[in-house]
């Protein structure tokens, strides 16, 4: 008799890349998709299964809005966090050329935001590009400095995604209102992490992911303010949907998938941010055994789930390699001839050598403390291997 040994998967500790579907969420959009279900087009007004299907949206769209305190009307269904930054940026520029052709972001946005900007950049748009603090944040002064009279758009994310430093958006968005301009805040890494009213925040534009809390990839959302000065060109023109804004089919089991995943994120707050920072704590207690070991991350100005690490003396390729066992990323960029460091990480100032030698941990609802324990005694092997002197 043979016996076959299932390879023992890595240990994932990437979820600022990615997250798993919850279970609960796989479980919702298995409704949207066979022949005996739910499958019609949202759209299709003309039967019953067209209007169940537009329920099932409507319904997505509830608990998304609830998520972040806004109305329902207020969201536009995209696909995914990179779409929704483009229809922030372009659509908001090119639908409001009268009021300025002035935009502020920063240099450590995602490349979404980042190449978008450039983008308007090779439009004719202006762009002011913050460099933000060692801790990753910009502050409203830094704001006030850049704002002019035609500034139309100010674009700051929630959390950074490679450091995890939250921006004091309440504080931005107030600034970017002084001068009469719009506020844009790229927020995937940040539902279910820190408060997202939007009222309270006073934002105007926000970009959401499905993936990045535990529902599918190719779905996001961006939240449109209902107010007569926030209006957007359309990216994607066709059937209208999207009240304009973005035509194309729903995806209903995606959308359905975002809206409990959404939800799932409000219900469980609490208890899942309790168990990440309980799993941060154990994974930086057990590397104290270790010298030269640099948190990039602003500890007590950052989420609990994301940790950037730099590991003095070691190349991060050869630490990636050597952690073969261990999911985790390096931020850096690899090019044929060579590997650059993460432009996230010399933004805030991490000297290139250090950055090189840079790590992310990011841990999720699912990362047990085995797995911070096993992953420990592999990084502090790892860590040690590469610090001898070959004999
Ligand atoms: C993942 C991510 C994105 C891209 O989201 P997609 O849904 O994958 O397009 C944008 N911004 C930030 C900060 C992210 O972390």
């Amino acid at each position: 008799m043979t016996t076959t040994s299932t390879p023992s998967l890595p240990i994932y500790l990437d979820y600022a890349a990615t997250t798993p579907v919850d279970n609960r969420v796989a479980d919702v959009m298995q409704r949207y998709l066979t022949v005996d279900q739910l499958f019609a087009n949202p759209a299709s007004r003309s039967h019953m299964l067209g209007w169940q299907a537009e329920q099932a949206v409507e319904q997505a769209r509830r608990q998304v809005a609830d998520t972040i305190g806004a109305d329902p009307r207020e969201i536009v269904w995209t696909s995914g966090a990179t779409e929704a930054d483009n229809l922030a940026l372009i659509g908001y520029m090119r639908a409001n050329r009268e009021r300025g052709m002035h935009l502020v972001t920063s240099i450590i946005e995602h490349k979404a935001i980042v190449d978008t900007a450039k983008a308007l950049e090779s439009e004719g748009f202006e762009v002011t590009w913050l460099t933000p603090g060692e801790d990753g944040r910009t502050t409203p002064e830094q704001l006030r400095a850049a704002m002019r009279d035609d500034t139309a758009l100010v674009s700051l994310m929630a959390v950074n995604n490679e450091l995890g430093s939250i921006n004091d958006i309440a504080a931005l968005a107030e600034v970017a209102h002084e001068f009469g301009a719009v506020f844009h805040t790229d927020a995937a890494q940040a539902v279910g992490r820190i408060p997202l009213d939007v009222t309270a925040l006073g934002i105007d534009l926000m970009s959401l992911s499905g993936h990045k809390s535990y529902g599918p990839k190719g779905v996001g959302a961006l939240y449109v303010k209902r107010h007569p000065d926030i209006r957007l060109e359309a990216l994607i023109h066709g059937g209208g949907h999207e009240r304009g804004m973005r035509s194309g089919t729903l995806p209903t089991h995606q959308i359905a998938g975002m809206g409990e995943a959404f939800a799932l994120m409000q219900q469980q707050h609490a208890e899942d941010q309790a168990h990440i920072a309980g799993l941060q704590k154990r994974f930086l207690r057990g590397l104290d055994e270790l010298d030269g070991v640099v948190a990039n991350t602003p500890l007590d100005q950052a989420v609990p789930n994301i940790l950037n690490l730099a590991f003095e003396g070691i190349d991060g390729e050869s630490l990636l390699m050597a952690l073969r066992d261990v999911a985790v990323s390096t931020g850096s960029a690899c090019n044929s001839a060579s590997v650059d460091p993460s432009y996230v990480l010399l933004g805030v100032g991490v000297p290139r050598a250090l950055a090189l030698s840079s790590l992310r941990f990011s841990f999720g609802r699912f990362t047990s403390e085995n797995d911070i324990d096993h992953a420990l005694t592999l990084i502090r092997h790892a860590v040690t291997g590469l610090r001898t002197p070959p004999r």
